[in-house]
């Protein structure tokens, strides 16, 4: 993919996302959990039981979290766990930014209630860019 491509490729993306309200973002730090299994075997019960006790039984509210993020772990609520690599020089991508559709402040829906997400190369910022909905 060249750099003009990366651009069009943007501008597809902005097609699927509206703009969310004025003055409804603000920025939190927080505490962002990998999906269970790509924590080693010790650590999974652990992050499993936290898991349980604070989704009330009906939701994972630490392995996706319910609004826009920064970096941080990818969710995996759909798929298992997979690993995007860089097509320019084959490095694991790493993810920068998430849009949520559970996100009440913003009220954007993404896709069929999913998640945007965008991966980058940290190798290279200028190699190209992944986009999904998961
Ligand atoms: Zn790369």
């Amino acid at each position: 993919m060249s750099y003009g491509d990366r651009r069009l490729h943007h501008s597809r993306v902005l097609q699927f996302v509206q703009a969310p309200p004025p003055k409804s973002l603000r920025a939190e730090p927080l505490v962002d959990f990998p999906f269970p299994d790509v924590l080693p075997p010790q650590l999974q019960p652990k992050l499993e039981e936290f898991v349980a006790a604070t989704g009330g039984g009906e939701s994972d509210l630490i392995t996706r979290v319910a609004s826009w993020k920064l970096g941080g772990w990818p969710t995996w609520h759909l798929t298992a766990p997979d690993d995007f690599a860089c097509t320019a020089c084959g490095t694991s991508l790493t993810l920068l930014f998430t849009a949520a559709s559970d996100d009440l402040t913003t009220r954007v829906i993404v896709g069929r209630f999913g998640d945007l997400r965008i991966f980058t190369c940290p190798a290279d910022a200028a190699h190209p860019f992944h986009v999904d909905v998961h």
